[in-house]
Protein backbone atom coordinates (compact mmCIF):
# COMPACT_ATOMS: atom_id res chain seq x y z
CA UNK A 1 0.00 0.00 0.00
CA UNK A 2 3.22 2.59 1.03
CA UNK A 3 4.46 1.48 -2.16
CA UNK A 4 2.10 2.01 -4.20
CA UNK A 5 1.22 5.39 -2.79
CA UNK A 6 5.16 6.12 -3.36
CA UNK A 7 4.63 5.59 -6.90
CA UNK A 8 1.79 7.18 -7.42
CA UNK A 9 3.29 10.42 -6.15
CA UNK A 10 6.30 9.66 -8.46
CA UNK A 11 3.97 9.41 -11.36
CA UNK A 12 2.09 12.73 -10.33
CA UNK A 13 5.53 14.35 -10.11
CA UNK A 14 6.89 12.73 -13.46
CA UNK A 15 3.88 14.31 -15.26
CA UNK A 16 3.64 17.58 -13.68
CA UNK A 17 7.29 18.05 -14.30
CA UNK A 18 6.78 17.28 -18.19
CA UNK A 19 4.26 19.21 -18.30
CA UNK A 20 5.61 22.43 -16.97
CA UNK A 21 8.60 21.61 -19.12
CA UNK A 22 6.42 21.66 -22.08
CA UNK A 23 4.45 24.20 -21.59
CA UNK A 24 6.46 26.97 -19.78
CA UNK A 25 8.80 27.88 -22.86
CA UNK A 26 6.01 27.88 -25.19
CA UNK A 27 4.05 30.16 -23.70
CA UNK A 28 7.43 32.39 -23.27
CA UNK A 29 8.12 32.17 -26.51
CA UNK A 30 4.87 33.20 -27.87
CA UNK A 31 4.93 36.52 -25.50
CA UNK A 32 8.25 37.27 -26.65
CA UNK A 33 7.08 37.16 -30.37
CA UNK A 34 4.27 39.16 -29.80
CA UNK A 35 5.40 41.70 -27.87
CA UNK A 36 8.27 42.43 -30.90
CA UNK A 37 5.38 42.29 -33.28
CA UNK A 38 3.67 44.97 -31.81
CA UNK A 39 6.71 47.16 -30.77
CA UNK A 40 8.50 47.43 -34.37
CA UNK A 41 4.71 47.98 -35.99
CA UNK A 42 4.10 50.70 -33.70
CA UNK A 43 8.18 52.15 -34.36
CA UNK A 44 7.30 52.01 -38.28
CA UNK A 45 4.42 53.83 -37.85
CA UNK A 46 5.29 56.56 -35.81
CA UNK A 47 8.87 57.34 -36.95
CA UNK A 48 9.21 56.06 -40.69
CA UNK A 49 12.67 55.82 -41.98
CA UNK A 50 13.47 57.62 -45.58
CA UNK A 51 13.69 53.36 -46.67
CA UNK A 52 10.51 52.53 -44.80
CA UNK A 53 8.64 55.31 -46.41
CA UNK A 54 9.70 53.67 -49.86
CA UNK A 55 8.43 50.44 -49.47
CA UNK A 56 5.18 49.84 -50.52
CA UNK A 57 2.95 48.32 -48.07
CA UNK A 58 -0.46 47.98 -46.58
CA UNK A 59 -2.88 50.31 -45.27
CA UNK A 60 -5.28 48.80 -43.45
CA UNK A 61 -6.62 51.40 -41.10
CA UNK A 62 -8.96 54.80 -41.68
CA UNK A 63 -6.67 57.58 -40.20
CA UNK A 64 -8.49 60.75 -39.79
CA UNK A 65 -6.62 63.69 -38.20
CA UNK A 66 -8.60 64.41 -34.83
CA UNK A 67 -9.18 67.99 -35.92
CA UNK A 68 -11.44 67.10 -38.63
CA UNK A 69 -15.01 65.71 -38.93
CA UNK A 70 -15.84 62.87 -41.10
CA UNK A 71 -18.11 63.43 -44.65
CA UNK A 72 -16.69 60.98 -47.07
CA UNK A 73 -16.79 61.39 -50.99
CA UNK A 74 -16.99 57.90 -52.72
CA UNK A 75 -14.06 55.79 -51.97
CA UNK A 76 -13.76 54.82 -55.72
CA UNK A 77 -14.00 57.91 -57.60
CA UNK A 78 -11.52 60.06 -56.02
CA UNK A 79 -8.69 58.20 -54.73
CA UNK A 80 -7.07 54.78 -54.11
CA UNK A 81 -5.39 52.98 -51.28
CA UNK A 82 -2.57 54.27 -50.26
CA UNK A 83 1.32 52.24 -51.08
CA UNK A 84 3.28 55.00 -49.34
CA UNK A 85 3.79 56.95 -45.83
CA UNK A 86 3.32 60.72 -46.98
CA UNK A 87 5.83 62.76 -47.69
CA UNK A 88 4.37 66.08 -48.84
CA UNK A 89 1.18 67.99 -47.70
CA UNK A 90 -0.75 69.60 -50.55
CA UNK A 91 -2.37 73.27 -49.96
CA UNK A 92 -4.92 74.59 -53.03
CA UNK A 93 -7.72 76.43 -52.93
CA UNK A 94 -11.25 75.50 -54.27
CA UNK A 95 -14.60 77.57 -54.52
CA UNK A 96 -17.79 77.24 -56.61
CA UNK A 97 -17.59 80.69 -58.06
CA UNK A 98 -18.32 79.50 -61.49
CA UNK A 99 -21.28 77.98 -60.57
CA UNK A 100 -22.70 80.79 -58.27
CA UNK A 101 -21.20 84.02 -57.68
CA UNK A 102 -23.46 85.06 -54.84
CA UNK A 103 -22.64 81.58 -52.77
CA UNK A 104 -19.22 80.54 -53.96
CA UNK A 105 -18.64 78.51 -50.28
CA UNK A 106 -21.98 76.71 -50.65
CA UNK A 107 -20.22 73.22 -49.70
CA UNK A 108 -22.84 71.51 -51.36
CA UNK A 109 -21.89 73.20 -54.60
CA UNK A 110 -18.27 72.41 -54.14
CA UNK A 111 -18.78 68.54 -53.11
CA UNK A 112 -20.84 68.42 -56.17
CA UNK A 113 -17.55 70.03 -58.14
CA UNK A 114 -15.61 67.00 -56.54
CA UNK A 115 -18.19 64.01 -57.51
CA UNK A 116 -18.83 65.24 -61.07
CA UNK A 117 -15.30 65.64 -61.99
CA UNK A 118 -13.84 62.42 -60.28
CA UNK A 119 -11.41 63.97 -58.37
CA UNK A 120 -10.81 64.14 -54.11
CA UNK A 121 -9.33 65.88 -51.66
CA UNK A 122 -7.87 64.28 -47.93
CA UNK A 123 -9.44 67.80 -45.97
CA UNK A 124 -10.96 70.36 -46.90
CA UNK A 125 -11.57 73.56 -44.68
CA UNK A 126 -14.51 76.17 -45.10
CA UNK A 127 -14.75 79.70 -44.54
CA UNK A 128 -14.82 79.41 -40.61
CA UNK A 129 -12.21 77.17 -39.92
CA UNK A 130 -14.21 73.87 -39.84
CA UNK A 131 -11.88 70.90 -41.10
CA UNK A 132 -13.93 67.96 -42.85
CA UNK A 133 -12.09 64.50 -44.22
CA UNK A 134 -13.45 64.11 -47.48
CA UNK A 135 -10.88 61.36 -47.57
CA UNK A 136 -9.05 59.36 -44.73
CA UNK A 137 -5.30 59.56 -44.87
CA UNK A 138 -5.11 55.40 -46.16
CA UNK A 139 -6.20 56.69 -49.19
CA UNK A 140 -4.16 58.38 -51.74
CA UNK A 141 -6.75 61.72 -53.34
CA UNK A 142 -6.92 62.35 -56.99
CA UNK A 143 -5.85 65.74 -56.11
CA UNK A 144 -2.07 66.76 -57.50
CA UNK A 145 -2.71 65.99 -61.05
CA UNK A 146 0.22 65.52 -63.56
CA UNK A 147 3.33 67.48 -62.64
CA UNK A 148 6.41 67.66 -61.10
CA UNK A 149 8.78 68.82 -58.02
CA UNK A 150 12.41 69.30 -57.13
CA UNK A 151 13.34 67.08 -60.37
CA UNK A 152 12.45 63.72 -57.83
CA UNK A 153 11.16 61.00 -60.74
CA UNK A 154 9.22 59.31 -58.32
CA UNK A 155 6.91 62.57 -58.29
CA UNK A 156 6.32 62.96 -61.62
CA UNK A 157 3.02 62.79 -62.48
CA UNK A 158 2.80 60.46 -59.17
CA UNK A 159 2.16 63.36 -56.37
CA UNK A 160 -0.87 61.70 -54.95
CA UNK A 161 0.73 58.80 -53.81
CA UNK A 162 3.27 60.69 -51.82
CA UNK A 163 1.44 63.08 -50.57
CA UNK A 164 -1.98 64.80 -48.55
CA UNK A 165 -4.13 67.66 -49.99
CA UNK A 166 -6.02 70.23 -48.43
CA UNK A 167 -8.40 72.36 -50.12
CA UNK A 168 -8.99 75.42 -48.57
CA UNK A 169 -12.19 77.30 -49.32
CA UNK A 170 -11.45 80.71 -51.21
CA UNK A 171 -11.51 82.85 -54.17
CA UNK A 172 -7.31 84.00 -55.13
CA UNK A 173 -6.29 87.11 -56.56
CA UNK A 174 -7.48 88.34 -60.39
CA UNK A 175 -4.61 87.07 -61.99
CA UNK A 176 -5.16 83.82 -59.91
CA UNK A 177 -8.64 83.45 -61.46
CA UNK A 178 -8.09 84.87 -64.66
CA UNK A 179 -8.61 80.97 -66.00
CA UNK A 180 -12.18 80.82 -64.30
CA UNK A 181 -13.57 84.70 -65.02
CA UNK A 182 -13.12 87.77 -66.55
CA UNK A 183 -11.76 90.47 -64.74
CA UNK A 184 -15.12 92.66 -64.79
CA UNK A 185 -16.44 89.33 -62.88
CA UNK A 186 -13.55 89.21 -60.31
CA UNK A 187 -14.09 92.89 -59.46
CA UNK A 188 -18.02 92.45 -58.98
CA UNK A 189 -17.57 89.63 -56.14
CA UNK A 190 -18.46 90.72 -52.40
CA UNK A 191 -15.14 91.69 -50.88
CA UNK A 192 -15.82 89.14 -48.21
CA UNK A 193 -15.04 86.29 -50.60
CA UNK A 194 -11.60 87.21 -51.49
CA UNK A 195 -8.51 85.17 -50.19
CA UNK A 196 -8.45 83.17 -46.91
CA UNK A 197 -9.78 83.73 -42.92
CA UNK A 198 -7.99 84.10 -39.62
CA UNK A 199 -9.91 81.34 -39.12
CA UNK A 200 -8.69 78.86 -41.79
CA UNK A 201 -5.03 80.15 -41.29
CA UNK A 202 -5.56 79.02 -37.47
CA UNK A 203 -6.98 75.83 -38.46
CA UNK A 204 -4.31 74.78 -41.49
CA UNK A 205 -1.93 75.39 -38.70
CA UNK A 206 -3.31 72.92 -36.31
CA UNK A 207 -3.67 70.60 -39.46
CA UNK A 208 -0.47 70.38 -40.53
CA UNK A 209 1.13 70.12 -36.98
CA UNK A 210 -1.16 67.18 -36.52
CA UNK A 211 -0.18 65.22 -39.86
CA UNK A 212 3.49 66.04 -39.65
CA UNK A 213 4.04 65.23 -36.42
CA UNK A 214 2.48 62.13 -36.97
CA UNK A 215 4.42 61.17 -40.53
CA UNK A 216 7.45 63.00 -39.60
CA UNK A 217 7.14 65.44 -42.47
CA UNK A 218 9.69 68.32 -41.73
CA UNK A 219 7.33 71.47 -40.95
CA UNK A 220 9.09 73.66 -44.41
CA UNK A 221 8.19 74.57 -47.30
CA UNK A 222 9.98 71.76 -48.88
CA UNK A 223 7.84 69.87 -47.45
CA UNK A 224 4.49 71.81 -46.98
CA UNK A 225 3.81 72.97 -51.05
CA UNK A 226 1.21 74.67 -53.23
CA UNK A 227 -0.64 73.33 -56.21
CA UNK A 228 1.14 75.59 -58.39
CA UNK A 229 4.39 74.88 -57.25
CA UNK A 230 4.13 71.27 -58.81
CA UNK A 231 1.57 71.50 -62.03
CA UNK A 232 2.50 74.80 -64.12
CA UNK A 233 -1.57 75.41 -65.13
CA UNK A 234 -2.20 76.20 -61.44
CA UNK A 235 -2.48 79.15 -59.60
CA UNK A 236 -3.35 77.55 -56.26
CA UNK A 237 -2.91 78.46 -53.16
CA UNK A 238 -1.87 81.96 -55.43
CA UNK A 239 -1.16 85.25 -54.83
CA UNK A 240 -3.17 85.74 -51.43
CA UNK A 241 -1.88 82.80 -49.34
CA UNK A 242 0.33 83.94 -46.92
CA UNK A 243 2.50 80.93 -46.08
CA UNK A 244 4.28 83.22 -42.96
CA UNK A 245 0.95 83.07 -41.38
CA UNK A 246 1.91 79.22 -40.97
CA UNK A 247 5.03 79.91 -39.43
CA UNK A 248 6.99 78.91 -42.85
CA UNK A 249 8.87 81.03 -45.01
ZN1 LIG B 1 -5.33 72.70 -56.61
Amino acid sequence: MKIKFICLLVLISFLLSGCIKQSAPTAKTEATAETTTQKSTATTRLIPSTTERATVKKWEKEIVSPVAEKNYLNFENSSREREYDPEIVMVHFISAVVLSENDPYNEGLIRGIFEQDDIGINYIIDREGNVECYLPENRAAWHAGSGTYMNNEKYTNEMNKYSIGIEMMAIGSKADMAQYMTGAEYDALNDEFYGFTDAQYKSLKTLLADICGRYSIPMDRKHIIGHEEYSENKTDPGELFEWNRLGLE
